[in-house]
């Protein structure tokens, strides 16, 4: 280290980079956040009202096995930013035949003894009535999860992070990286630190060959409807939903904290230009509308208020990226589902600041 106190510059201000600046910022470092756009930034992947948190998990049983350890950090962050921007409305799933995402999910409850319950087709009908019973098994609950108020959750990280002192600088694309001295290089000249991590979400590919190669930009769209008045209270105290039985992926945040119902729809992701595709259109209304027709019980009288495009960063596996390189480290801990593990990801990254980097990033993508 070049000083007393050592000197991080951080890239990127969404939860990760935030999150990071936050972890290193306990832990004595100086740290300076470079940003692209305005912070927060509207076109940041951690930008709406509300992102899922969920223990579901089928088939990535490592993302299960850490939603113990991403409750805990949520927990710091809390207290830290001396507010709960989290409503905890449980989460559903649906298992429609044996062996699904839903039935897999069940199995790795059972097999780590995470609390859950199941209702039988009845059960369904009575307690989430607006649901289309046919062809359902059962649903898997938990009381755990529901929606992190993402927007509340950056702004309030943004205001903790200028009260410590951490400098902020906003509408500075970094245009180039050079890894091995920890330097950035902004319109407004260069910027070296003891360490950079380099958190740019979509514009990691243009900065490093490896994001490049391996990664790419996924365009994503949910619809946010009103709920018709019969069905206004059924929703009332209804769960989050992460999937609805059959391959469609249909994920999903009740009316809460004055949002009307977010409906997202996974298999309409597809990859994407975030500098051009950022305008949802009519056909992704209508698309995302359709795909719950048999799944919400007359989606029709659902009025669309909004439908918003977004972008994520998708790497091989869904997995999470951490890759060392020179004093710097890569940062993509994203693949659609990052933000739930967000303060987390911010206190290993500080983790391997100041430990084995390559451990920590194995334990991120779950080798090992
Ligand atoms: C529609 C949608 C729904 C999602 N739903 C969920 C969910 O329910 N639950 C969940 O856990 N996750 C969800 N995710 C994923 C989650 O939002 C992301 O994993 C997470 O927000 C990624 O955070 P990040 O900090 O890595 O990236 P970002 O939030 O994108 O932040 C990266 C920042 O880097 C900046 N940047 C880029 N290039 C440069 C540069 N050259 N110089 C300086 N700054 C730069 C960008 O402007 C941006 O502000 C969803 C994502 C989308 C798009």
């Amino acid at each position: 280290m070049s000083t007393l106190t050592p000197t991080l510059t951080v890239v990127g201000g969404g939860i990760n980079g935030l999150a990071t600046a936050r972890a290193a910022t306990l832990r004595g470092w100086q740290v300076t956040l470079v940003e692209a756009g305005p912070l927060p930034n509207p076109h940041a992947a951690s930008w709406d009202h509300h992102r899922l948190i969920r223990s579901h998990y089928a088939g990535q049983p490592h993302y299960a096995a850490r939603m113990g350890e991403a409750w805990a950090a949520w927990d710091r962050l809390f207290t830290d930013i001396a507010a709960r921007p989290y409503v905890p409305r449980g989460v559903m799933a649906l298992s429609q035949a044996e062996g699904d995402w839903t039935d897999r999910a069940r199995m790795a409850f059972e097999e780590t003894g995470l609390p859950h319950r199941t209702l039988d087709q009845a059960e369904i009908a009575r307690e989430l009535p607006m649901l289309e019973p046919d062809g359902l098994r059962y649903a898997l609950l938990t009381e755990d999860g529901g929606a992190l108020l993402s927007d509340r959750i950056v702004e309030a990280l943004l205001h903790w992070l200028a009260a410590r002192g951490v400098t902020l600088i906003a509408n500075s694309p970094v245009t180039a990286v050079d890894a091995a001295t920890a330097t950035v290089h902004t319109a407004q000249g260069p910027i070296t630190a003891d360490r950079l991590v380099v958190a740019a979400g979509v514009g990691l590919p243009a900065l490093d060959p490896w994001f490049a190669e391996h990664t790419h930009a996924r365009r994503a769209t949910v619809v946010y409807a009103d709920v018709p008045d019969k069905w206004q209270d059924a929703w009332s105290t209804a769960p989050a939903w992460v999937d609805l039985g059959g391959e469609d992926d249909l994920w999903g945040i009740p009316p809460c904290a004055g949002q009307p119902l977010k409906l997202g729809y996974g298999l309409h992701t597809r990859p994407g230009d975030p500098a051009t595709e950022r305008a949802a259109t009519e056909a992704d209304t209508e698309t995302i509308l359709m795909a719950y027709r048999d799944r919400f019980r007359e989606i029709e009288t659902y009025a669309p208020d909004r439908t918003v495009a977004n972008f994520y960063l998708m790497a091989p596996d869904q997995s999470f990226v951490l890759r060392p390189d020179g004093p710097t480290l890569w940062l993509s801990a994203d693949s659609g589902h990052g933000f739930k593990f967000g303060a987390l990801t911010g206190e290993d990254v500080a983790d391997a600041l100041e430990g084995d980097a390559g451990k920590v990033a194995d334990r991120m993508a779950g080798r090992g």
